[in-house]
């Protein structure tokens, strides 16, 4: 196994055992790639949504949010053409039964090549020390010049094969890479097929009478077909944006690597609206800001990249992934997609209706080009956990899972903790806690000793615990500890409030 399975592994069961996320269905043996959110974990997924709501929403005059159902129209996923292209290319094993996405094959390939050139990278950087040019080395080294070769090569023929819906060659490239299905070992492949994913559903009391609709598989289409009425009722003047926050459900064929990839997830999604010709000055802009977002919660830049797309999806003229550098390594997190008006134009077609934008300024009417964010909020939540995550040897030899979460996104914001049961010190804790609670969430403990207590809040990411003791009765002081230095102070009882809100204030966050 190697380290970055074993992290996963580890937070997989860390995220179980101190209720961050529990497997759907568990008492049932769960559902496949469907999780569920215990006590901690919607309280952190519902701070990285209200951080996300506030950069986008709060902080930029010109978006506003809207909130629309699952359930739409069956039509507007002809007119998106999620009916006809949302399709992944899928392939069987044939001694092991197991299904795989034949794109996914192909990029696991490939990433074991990349893999080759960063141990290339580290072995050349102990050699050569402070000396070490990686730009250079990258540049000349013939060994890592053959393995990019190779990987563009490979990267250029998958791609162009999808394009052009040549499954046949897809199938042929897996043969000729030599590529063996990790369950069974065995290149006894079946035909590449298209698989849709969209999950459908009917609508109508009577199977007879019902009408096919789906869940649908991204919040976006909700924005577009509100656009005309948000802009129309909001007054909003080009440029300006939509923003939502919701549930998107795709049947996916590879569901593993935990939240990474569910078949029901949530989106948090942005389309701003921009005049035509404009829209690659604004596609730079929210490169940048999303960027910006992600680094001001306190995450480390170098787990963060750009991945520009090549193969471009139908309805976009500029794409790019925000990576992140996941236990599994370097995946999407984000995509920034310039959509032109490939959607306003194709509800038009389906509906008839006008869905232009007056503009007053170049008196023109046209349709709008679009920028979109699209960030999954659990793929985000998984960022922030296994970023926030560690194992740490104590100066005394003992050892403590602590999760440095960003003050601000942290279930808790205080632990409350009488020192002892009785002499009256859970009253004192109680009444600290009923005045604390009012701004953030706290937590009342009282159970075990008090050295087992911190190490239970340092494992959920709470950033500080107050212990009331004896003296507290008399000198109204408590001592605060910190999560992340374990320092402890004594403090004013009194000045508890904007302590905590000074740690936690966060101009992106609160
Ligand atoms: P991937 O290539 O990983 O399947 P995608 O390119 O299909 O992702 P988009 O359609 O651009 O993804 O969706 C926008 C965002 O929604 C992604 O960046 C990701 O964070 C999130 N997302 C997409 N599919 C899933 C999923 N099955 N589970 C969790 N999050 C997802």
């Amino acid at each position: 196994m190697t380290n970055n399975e074993d992290k996963l592994k580890k937070i997989i069961s860390h995220a179980k055992e101190y209720g961050f996320v529990f497997q759907s269905s568990e008492i049932y043996d769960g559902l496949s790639a469907v999780y569920d959110y215990a006590q901690n974990g919607v309280e952190l997924k519902k701070n990285i949504r209200e951080a996300w709501w506030k950069a986008m929403v709060q902080m930029n005059e010109n978006i506003v949010g809207i909130d629309s159902a699952i359930f739409m129209h069956p039509t507007i996923w002809k007119a998106s053409g999620h009916v006809d292209a949302f399709n992944d290319p899928l392939i069987d094993n044939k001694d092991s039964k197991k299904r795989y996405r034949a794109d996914v094959l192909v990029e696991d390939y490939l990433a074991k090549i990349e893999a080759k050139i960063f141990k290339e990278v580290d072995k050349a950087k102990k050699r050569f020390g402070d000396a070490f040019n990686e730009e250079e080395f990258l540049n000349t080294n013939a060994r890592v010049l053959a393995n990019k070769e190779k990987m563009e090569a490979i990267s250029k023929r998958l791609y162009q094969s999808l394009e052009k819906n040549d499954l046949e060659d897809v199938k042929l490239l897996i043969e000729e890479l030599e590529i063996a299905c990790p369950i069974s070992g065995s290149k006894n492949w079946t035909e590449v097929k298209q698989f849709n994913l969209m999950f459908a559903t009917q609508m109508g009391s009577t199977a007879e009478g019902a009408n096919e609709i789906y869940l649908r598989p991204e919040t976006a289409q909700g924005i577009f077909v509100n656009y005309l009425n948000v802009q129309k009722t909001g007054r909003m003047k080009i440029p300006f944006g939509i923003a939502q926050t919701g549930k998107a459900f795709r049947n996916e064929i590879v569901a593993r690597q935990f939240i990474f990839r569910m078949r029901e997830f949530e989106q948090m999604e942005m389309q701003f609206f921009v005049r035509p010709g404009q829209e690659m000055q604004w596609y730079e802009h929210w490169k940048a800001e999303r960027m910006k977002w992600h680094l001001s919660l306190g995450m480390n830049k170098e787990d963060y990249r750009f991945h520009d797309h090549e193969k471009l999806a139908h309805y976009a003229n500029a794409a790019a992934d925000i990576e992140f550098n996941f236990p599994m390594g370097f995946k999407e997190l984000e995509g920034i997609h310039s959509r032109t008006d490939f959607d306003l134009k194709a509800h038009e077609k389906f509906t008839g209706k006008k869905l232009r934008y007056f503009d007053p300024e170049i008196n023109e009417s046209y349709v709008p080009y679009v920028v979109e964010t699209s960030i999954g909020l659990d793929r985000m939540f998984l960022a922030v956990l296994s970023s926030a995550y560690n194992e740490e040897v104590l100066e005394d030899g003992s050892e403590r899972v602590v999760l440095n979460l960003p003050p601000a996104l942290a279930p808790y914001k205080a632990a409350i903790l009488p020192l002892i049961k009785k002499d009256g010190l859970p009253e004192k804790a109680r009444e600290i806690m009923t005045e604390l609670q009012e701004d953030f969430m706290c937590h009342y403990e009282e159970k075990d000793a008090i050295g087992k207590r911190y190490r239970r809040h340092d494992a959920i990411g709470t950033p500080y615990c107050i212990t009331v003791d004896h003296e507290s009765l008399t000198d109204h002081m408590v001592t605060i500890r910190d999560r992340d230095t374990m320092q402890q102070e004594r403090v004013a009882i009194a000045d508890l409030r904007t302590l905590i809100f000074n740690k936690i204030k966060n101009k992106a966050l609160v």
